[in-house]
C-alpha cells in the first residue's frame, strides 16, 4: 500500500528523508497544479525533513552543556515538534491523494465514519468546515484514537499544535497558503472542495483497518 511504502521511504540510513511522490507533478491536475505540487514537495517538504534531521543532531550535540542551555533547548524543542509534524503530515498528505480518486469511502473506514459522524455527508461538511476555518496555517486531520476506538478530527495549527497525543493520523489536508495560493489565491474553500476529488479512500481504509487491528489484537494479550 502507498501509505506504508511512503512512510518506509521517509526514513533511511538513520536519517529522515523526502519520499518520492507516487504520481507525477501534473498527476493531480486540475485540482492541484504541477507548479504548486513541485514547489510544495521539493522545497517545503524538503525543508521540514532537513530541519528535523538538523534539530535531532543539535539536541544530540547539547550533551554536557545542557544546564546552561535552557533557552536554546526551548528553541530546539519547538523546531523538533514543528519539523517532525511537517514531515509526517506531508508524507501522509501525498500518500492519501491519487489521480482520479475521490468519491465516497468503502469498507471499514466507511462504517467507522458513519458510526462516528452519522453520515459521510456530515463528515465531509464538518471536515471541510474545520479545514476552511483554521486561523493562519494548519491542517484538518482525521485520526484514529485507540483508547476510545474513535475517529477524531483535529484542527491542527502549524504542523503540531492542538493535536491529541496518541491519535494516529489517517487523512489530512494541508491548508497552509503554500498548498493552494498559486491556483486558488485566497480561496481556501475552493481548494478544499477540489481536494476531495483526490482523496484515495482505498488507502485510508487500508491504513485504518491495519492500525485498528494492531490495537484490537493487543486487547487480547
Ligand atoms: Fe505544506
Amino acid at each position: 500500500n502507498v501509505i506504508g511504502k511512503m512512510m518506509k521511504e521517509a526514513f533511511e540510513n538513520g536519517q529522515y528523508k523526502l519520499p518520492e511522490l507516487p504520481y507525477s507533478f501534473d498527476g493531480l491536475e486540475p485540482h492541484i497544479d504541477a507548479a504548486t505540487l513541485q514547489i510544495h514537495h521539493d522545497k517545503h517538504h524538503q525543508s521540514y525533513v532537513d530541519g528535523l534531521n538538523k534539530t535531532i543532531q543539535e539536541i544530540a550535540d547539547l550533551e554536557g552543556e545542557i544546564d546552561d542551555e535552557s533557552a536554546k533547548l526551548y528553541g530546539l524543542e519547538r523546531n523538533l515538534s514543528f519539523n517532525a509534524g511537517g514531515h509526517v503530515l506531508h508524507t501522509l498528505f501525498w500518500a492519501t491523494m491519487a489521480p482520479k480518486a475521490g468519491g465516497e469511502p468503502t469498507g471499514n473506514i466507511a462504517d467507522a465514519i458513519n458510526n462516528n459522524f452519522n453520515s459521510f455527508d456530515f463528515f465531509k461538511k464538518y471536515f471541510s468546515k474545520v479545514a476552511t476555518t483554521i486561523k493562519g496555517s494548519g491542517w484538518a486531520l482525521l485520526t484514529y484514537e485507540p483508547i476510545g476506538d474513535k475517529l477524531i478530527v483535529f484542527a491542527v495549527n502549524d504542523h503540531d499544535k492542538y493535536l491529541g497525543p496518541g491519535a494516529i493520523p489517517l487523512l489530512t489536508v494541508d491548508v497552509w497558503e503554500h498548498a493552494y495560493y498559486l491556483k486558488y489565491q485566497n480561496n481556501r474553500e475552493e481548494f478544499v472542495k477540489a481536494w476531495w476529488n483526490l482523496v484515495n479512500w482505498n488507502e485510508v481504509d487500508k491504513a485504518y483497518t491495519w492500525i485498528r487491528r494492531r490495537f484490537k489484537d493487543k486487547e487480547k494479550m
